[in-house]
Order: structure tokens, then C-alpha cells, then sequence
């Protein structure tokens, strides 16, 4: 059985730059940077670069969204930090001691992960929240560095199909062999894949995703990264703030 790092891929581009995070001002993708130097006309003061990975690089849990909000993470430059993505996320996190209880939807609002880092598959808001193919396939390097800078990882939750199959390449495995599903759970080597639906706005407001669905994912990846809960995870999950 491979070991992550033998399943990740290291490109020349990762090894010539293993910097666990990704350069602000990276210009990659020329439509991305674009749009964000089109955004920075009307807002010069937000963030406005590639949004880096937010958490802890040695925890065992990787959670993997899509991209950054235009006035969420694009503005405040923490993942799922400023619109509405992020609300539910952290109080799952909180609720199954992955973070501390201080979200408050501002970078500054002393939110701290444990075990656990997050960051999405394409770094730069894409316009309408839709990435491009060759934006994700481009993006992926910085997805493998971050994969082999967590040696202690031992389970990725994906928030949507678009980041399990970006995960699934990062790693150098079939999609065929490993189709998203809501609650569906992979081994890839020594880790475990857990599948999601998105925790969108708009996912919880057509109830695609229900904060019971989220609580059960999140059940099994406490169950399988075999740690005790905190009190606060014997209870009933939180609810989406909205
Ligand atoms: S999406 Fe990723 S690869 Fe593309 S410009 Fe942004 S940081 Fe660079």
C-alpha cells in the first residue's frame, strides 16, 4: 500500500517551491487574475490575492472546498470566512473539536482550528463560482504541496464533487474506482477520503444539504480519526446560521 507521499505527485513546479502555502499574488491563471484585478477596482482594500490554507498543517484532517467566495474569502482572506459558507462549517468543526468556539465570520474573530486545516482546490474566486477545468488542473499543485506538507494527515473531507475529484487526481487514483457520493467514505492509502455535499448558502437553503447530513459525515470522520468528542458533540448538531 502507497504512503500519501508516494501517492502524491511532485511536480518541478512543488519542488521548486515548497512553501506550504500559496504566493498571494500568484498568476497562474490568466482569467483568474483578471477577475481579481477586476474586483480590485471597486474594492481596493479587500484581500484580493489566492487565499492561503487556514488551520493546522500538522493535524490529521484536511477539509477541501472549491474555491474562495468573492465576499467571503476573496474579501477577508480566510477560507469560508465573510459570507455565509462558512457559518455551519465552523460549528460542525466546534462541535466535534476540530475548532475552538470563536468564529464570528471576520478574519480577526481569534478562530483557531485544532488538528485539522482547511483550504480549496482552486485558490482565486473564479467568476459565478465556477472554476474552470484547466483552472483546477493548474491549481492542483498547490493542492499536492499541501498534501505532502501534512504528514500526519489521515483523512480529507471533500465539500463537493468538484474537490473529491481534484483530491482524487492530486493523488494519482481513478475517479472511475472512486465516484463522489454524499456520505461515501474512500480508502486511499493510509487515508480516508469522506465525501459532502457542499456547505453552500445556497445547498442549505434548498436544504441539500441539512445540518443533520453534515453532522453525520462529520460523526464519521471523529469515529474514524478514533478520538473521544468533546462534551458538546453528545449533543444535537448546530444549527446553519444564515
Ligand atoms: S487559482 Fe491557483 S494556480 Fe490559479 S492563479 Fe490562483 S493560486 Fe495560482
Amino acid at each position: 500500500m502507497r504512503s500519501i507521499a508516494q501517492c502524491v505527485k511532485t511536480t518541478k513546479k512543488a519542488k521548486a517551491n515548497h512553501s506550504p502555502q500559496v504566493p498571494r499574488d500568484c498568476a497562474l491563471c490568466p482569467r483568474l487574475v483578471a477577475y481579481r484585478n477586476e474586483i480590485a477596482v471597486e474594492h481596493p482594500a479587500w484581500f484580493g490575492g489566492a487565499v492561503p490554507s487556514f488551520g493546522d498543517p500538522s493535524g490529521q484532517l484536511m477539509v477541501l472546498g472549491l474555491a474562495p467566495g468573492k465576499s467571503g474569502a476573496h474579501r477577508t482572506g480566510r477560507a469560508f470566512t465573510g459570507d455565509g459558507s462558512g457559518g455551519l462549517l465552523f460549528q460542525m468543526l466546534h462541535h466535534h473539536g476540530f475548532a475552538n468556539d470563536a468564529f464570528d465570520n471576520r478574519a480577526d474573530d481569534g478562530l483557531t482550528l485544532h488538528d485539522c486545516l482547511i483550504t480549496n482546490a482552486v485558490r482565486c474566486v473564479p467568476p459565478a463560482n465556477k472554476p474552470t477545468a484547466a483552472e483546477l488542473t493548474t491549481c492542483r499543485t498547490y493542492l499536492q504541496m499541501g498534501l505532502q506538507g501534512m504528514t500526519n494527515l489521515r483523512a480529507v473531507l471533500c465539500l463537493g464533487r468538484l474537490a473529491h475529484d481534484s483530491l482524487l487526481r492530486a493523488l494519482d487514483r481513478p475517479l472511475a474506482a472512486h465516484r463522489f457520493a454524499h456520505g461515501a467514505r474512500h480508502s486511499i492509502g493510509r487515508v480516508q477520503v469522506f465525501d459532502s455535499y457542499h456547505c453552500s448558502r445556497y445547498n442549505l437553503n434548498t436544504r441539500r444539504l441539512t445540518p443533520g447530513m453534515f453532522n453525520a459525515v462529520f460523526a464519521d470522520v471523529r469515529a474514524f480519526l478514533g478520538q473521544n468528542p468533546p462534551p458538546s458533540a453528545t449533543g444535537q448538531p448546530p444549527q446553519p446560521t444564515l
